[in-house]
């Protein structure tokens, strides 16, 4: 099963910030013929432009980090882009895989495709078995369609491909917009702008009470490879490192990260969604797998890149 280091990967969506890690891991893991493609290279919503890529590169393995993504409020203001482009962005890389031969290929879904209430942590068996939380529910169809897809392919062609829902995601590399982006980046964006202003009142989204779990990308491209190399079964595998914190506690976190010493209150027009998405992560830990950064030491390392990267070249 282990990866040929030799065998041409096909990375799409490697500007993004999982993207960009799995090329970084690959590199790092001895893969001699890493490609990766981003939406300024190949427009991967037209399917004449993904098939004449993916042909002309003719990988022998695909992971499609890809997507169009946001935080709360970007899912909410514009659902009918993330319905959209996610569905054809995953069908054309799809439809193009197998027309070129792609025997191995990893899919990242997302762990909102969980319904909004079910039993903690989630395991994988709880897909569709539920109603969706409404701020992404078309985001998070669109990525439904994308593990059905693979399992189709699997089912239909005998295509060896996998699918794997990562909890929330942060690291270098992420998008650290003021409204669109995620939560964490969110917050140490703005925890760190009020420190260089000298503010002593800190905004944040929601009560502080739902929680969420948290992985930094390098863990999360570790553990696409690790189970390219141990993993071929047509159920989606979970990654996450197995705990969750409330957005209060996380708040705390960011604040004492960037050497935040002022007041943080609550803006509870804006919404909560889920309460809660922890994941059952027990399938991936049978496979060998283990996290590596902790919480702490992985904000303090995305405060620093933020600092160095963003903030800087403001
Ligand atoms: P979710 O995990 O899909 O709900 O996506 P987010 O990462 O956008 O939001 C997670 C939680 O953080 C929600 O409960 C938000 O209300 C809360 N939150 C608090 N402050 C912020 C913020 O500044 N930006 C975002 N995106 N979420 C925030």
């Amino acid at each position: 099963l282990p990866l040929d280091r030799s065998a041409t990967v096909l990375v799409a969506g490697s500007s993004g910030l999982v993207g960009s890690a799995v090329v970084r891991r690959l590199r790092a893991q001895g893969f001699t013929s890493v490609a990766g493609i981003h939406s300024a290279d190949v427009d991967l919503t037209d399917d004449r432009a993904t098939l004449d890529c993916v042909t002309s590169l003719r990988p022998a393995v695909v992971i499609d980090a890809a997507a169009r993504v946001g935080g709360i409020a970007a899912n909410d203001a514009e659902p009918v882009e993330f319905l959209n482009d996610n569905l054809r962005i995953q069908t054309n890389l799809f439809a193009a895989a197998h027309a070129a031969g792609v025997d191995r290929l990893l899919f990242l879904g997302s762990s909102c495709i969980y319904p909004k209430h079910t039993p903690q942590p989630i395991p994988e068996s709880a897909l569709l078995t539920g109603a969706l939380e409404e701020t992404n529910d078309a985001y998070a169809i669109a990525k439904i369609a994308g593990v059905i897809a693979v399992r189709s392919y699997r089912r239909q062609y005998g295509r060896r491909w996998i699918s794997v829902m990562p909890t929330n995601v942060y690291g270098p590399g992420d998008t650290f917009h003021p409204t669109r982006s995620h939560v964490l980046p969110a917050l140490i964006r703005r925890f760190h702008e009020a420190v260089r202003s000298g503010a002593e009142e800190v905004v944040v989204w929601g009560t502080g009470t739902p929680r969420r779990e948290f992985i930094h990308v390098d863990d999360l491209a570790a553990a696409c490879t690790h189970l390219l190399d141990h993993y071929d079964d047509p159920s989606p595998v979970n990654i996450g490192v197995g705990e969750d914190l409330t957005i209060a506690d996380l708040a705390t976190l960011v604040a004492d990260a960037v050497g935040f010493t002022g007041r943080i209150t609550w803006d509870t027009s804006r919404p909560d969604g889920t309460p809660r998405k922890l994941l059952d992560v027990s399938r991936l830990l049978a496979t060998g797998w283990r996290p590596r950064i902790g919480l702490p030491e992985g904000v303090r390392a995305t405060v620093r890149w933020y600092a160095d990267t963003v903030a800087g070249s403001d």
